[in-house]
């Protein structure tokens, strides 16, 4: 029998070392093996001796299952995820393995190691939109059908949560975006405030400040980060600089 191993499920933040937590810095260096998506593992500097495991983007389960199955061969691994891994991402696929998998898999040593998510870095880049209260709403319906997302954009909606979108746009299903887009606006008002953050951290970043009305979803694609306000949410304009968004810490109710 080979001595126990471990498994850390890291986040890297959205982009940036600055955004790389240090238990995440301490969990990769201290890996015998890094296991990841290919584009979340090419923004690790390669060390003399670390086995790399590179995936596509394809199937979660069956990475999440290899790296169970290095961790119960003794490896001590680090799977990483960009932003947080427990938010649309790699933690749950590890977790649903366990769940459905070999019952030895329940004893090994498995961390979560949290990260910055793109909600979090996208807010931080205009200000505080984030400031009440909000829902993270993934548009991939890869692993659930449209007509729940729909259904969750509509009450998401008349509920008047701040809105973050993930996942607003894949090459497979270029129309959704415009359909959630025509949905949000016959149920919220024209002004309402849409941030379109891309690439944050990135050398790319990208972010524009536009109204619902005037959004033009085709500008999303799979690295932007789209957060959709609430009736409260409000610009501060600025001269020769772009408007702080920020969404008050209470609705100011009548006395
Ligand atoms: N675990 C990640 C999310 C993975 S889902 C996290 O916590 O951030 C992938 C989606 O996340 C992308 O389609 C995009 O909507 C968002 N995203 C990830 N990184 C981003 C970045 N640097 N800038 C903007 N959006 C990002």
């Amino acid at each position: 029998m080979s001595a126990p191993g471990s498994l850390r499920i890291v986040g890297l933040g959205p982009g940036g070392d600055a955004w790389i937590t240090p238990e995440a810095s301490q969990f990769i260096a201290n890996a015998t093996d890094l296991a990841g998506y290919a584009p979340s593992l090419e923004r690790l500097p390669h060390k003399q001796g670390q086995r790399r495991h590179q995936s596509g983007n394809g199937d979660e389960l069956e990475r999440a299952r290899h790296a169970l199955r290095l961790a119960g061969d003794g490896r001590h691994v680090a799977l990483v995820s960009g932003g947080d891994p427990g938010i649309f991402a790699m933690a749950a696929a590890v977790f649903e393995a366990i769940d459905e998998g070999e019952p030895g898999w329940r004893d090994i040593d498995v961390a979560v190691s949290p990260g910055i998510t793109a909600m979090q870095a996208a807010a931080a880049r205009i200000g505080a939109p984030l400031g009440h209260d909000f829902c993270a709403i993934s548009l991939s319906d890869n692993l659930k059908p449209w007509h729940l997302v729909e259904k969750r954009l509509a009450l998401a909606a008349s509920a008047d949560f701040v809105i973050a979108l993930y996942n607003p746009a894949s090459a497979a299903r270029p129309d959704r975006i415009h359909d959630a887009f025509a949905l949000l606006r016959s149920l919220k008002l024209a002004s309402t405030p849409v941030v379109f953050a891309r690439a944050v951290g990135r050398e790319d970043e990208h972010i524009s400040i536009v109204t619902l009305a005037g959004a033009d979803p085709g500008l999303a694609d799979m690295s932007t980060l789209i957060i959709v306000g609430s009736s409260e949410t409000r610009l501060i304009p600025r001269v020769g600089a772009t408007p702080f968004v920020y969404t008050p810490r209470g609705i100011k109710v009548p006395r």
